[in-house]
């Protein structure tokens, strides 16, 4: 038996996004941009695609950009924004200190290029409030670009207030919404966003294909130059297989998503009680005020790596943070940045949940983990030493 329980990192894909790829995989093969038959099938799908998408946010078709994902989608955006703000004279930037690293690299980019760049402080809840942001913005903010939910310890964030204050303000708003479309309701419009990036993989679409959205008027500067697709503005024949998948997986999440995200809660919160018996465990981010599949603990005493392989041992698929940072010895910045000491932060668990997960699953988890955890525990000298009262606890 295999669980899978990382769905943060990528979902699978739904059987409707395959059937609706198939098509265009093989027998619909043209090119959106050649003028003939062939290739005004695709561009047709093309832009149902873009209909589809359109409507789940709740804004119109052309402002819509296809892109390679969720982090191509980031980068356009902030640069966009950036060079907006700098043909004004306005150089300041406004983020959170745990965004996505696809946030975070650009915009320490954009600081070597002459930027100033302020990462607000999200405090041991992980969050932000909209004052915090009406706090932080000055006469030269060009950009407030604040995450939707976070990845890792799956808080959502105050993203309608953030966008009010900044619509008041005139400062362009943009929001990483990679885990929260598909799962949670989303409308730019009646949000305030100026633009939005998503990606197909996080809600059981294909790899590879995200999306921007960019309010109408707001000029994108192109990460990628060539053809004159995506109304110039991304250039490269479009992966029509791929928005065709990803409109298809969309739509789905979106008419599924009261009942999935009710389903997937019920799981969430009978983990989150489990797990909260372990000694000296922690829960990161708020109890209530998070992503449906989002569960996210600290132990103290043991390596979130010799967890992730005992527990892979044992079937279960889970992560100690993102995806994009194991492997490196660095513990999370987004752990770090709600306070957890370094030793605390490395001995992190993310379980991410979707509603193919079951009831059986939640039991096996709640069987395993605590029994891992008391067996690294049991293994290690340091631990030993603090049980026999020599050290202090620091969880609990
Ligand atoms: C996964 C993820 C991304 C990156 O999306 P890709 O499509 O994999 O490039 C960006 N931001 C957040 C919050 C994510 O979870």
């Amino acid at each position: 038996m295999v669980i899978y329980a990382d769905n943060a990192a990528t979902t699978q894909m739904s059987a409707t996004a395959l059937e609706a790829m198939m098509p265009y995989m093989c027998g619909q093969y043209g090119n959106p941009s050649s003028l003939h038959s062939v290739g005004q099938a695709a561009a047709e799908a093309v832009q149902r695609a873009r209909e589809n998408v359109a409507r789940c946010l709740g804004c119109r078709p052309n402002e819509i950009i296809f892109t390679s994902g969720g982090s191509e989608a980031d980068n356009q955006a902030i640069v966009s924004a950036a060079k907006i703000g700098e043909r004004r004279g306005k150089k300041h930037i406004i983020s959170t200190a745990f965004e996505h690293h696809a946030v975070l690299h650009t915009l320490k980019k954009l600081e070597r290029e002459g930027f100033e760049i302020e990462l607000l402080p999200v405090g041991e809840e992980g969050n932000i409030t909209a004052a915090n942001v009406a706090d932080a913005i000055r006469e030269d903010t060009c950009l407030v670009t604040v995450m939707y939910a976070n990845n890792e310890i799956g808080s959502v964030l105050p993203v309608a207030d953030i966008g009010k204050v900044c619509r008041d303000r005139g400062v362009l708003f943009h929001t990483d919404a990679v885990q929260a479309v598909g799962h949670i309701p989303i409308d730019v419009t009646e949000n305030n966003i100026d633009m939005l990036s998503l990606s197909a993989h996080k809600f059981h679409g294909p790899k590879g294909v995200g999306a921007l959205y960019v309010r109408q008027g707001i000029a994108l500067t192109n990460i990628i130059e060539g053809g004159a697709q995506e109304r110039g503005k991304r250039a490269g024949t479009e992966n029509v297989p791929g928005v065709v998948g990803m409109a298809a997986a969309l739509d789905e999440a979106c008419r599924n998503m009261d009942k999935n995200a009710e389903r997937v809660t019920a799981l969430r919160n009978r983990l989150i009680a489990g797990l909260s018996k372990i000694p000296h465990s922690t829960l990161n981010g708020d109890k209530n005020n998070r992503l449906p599949g989002n569960v996210s603990f600290c132990f103290e005493g043991i390596e979130g790596e010799s967890l992730l392989l005992l527990l892979d041992a044992k079937g279960i698929c889970a992560s100690s943070g993102s995806a994009c940072t194991s492997g490196s010895l660095d513990p999370s910045h987004v752990l770090l940045a709600i306070g957890r000491p370094h030793e605390i932060a490395h001995g992190s668990l993310r379980l991410s949940l979707c509603e193919s997960n079951t009831d059986r699953e939640v039991d096996y988890m709640l069987e395993t983990i605590p029994q891992v955890v008391e067996y690294l525990r049991g293994m290690s000298p340091l631990w030993r030493e603090k049980i026999s009262g020599n050290k202090q606890f620091i969880l609990r």
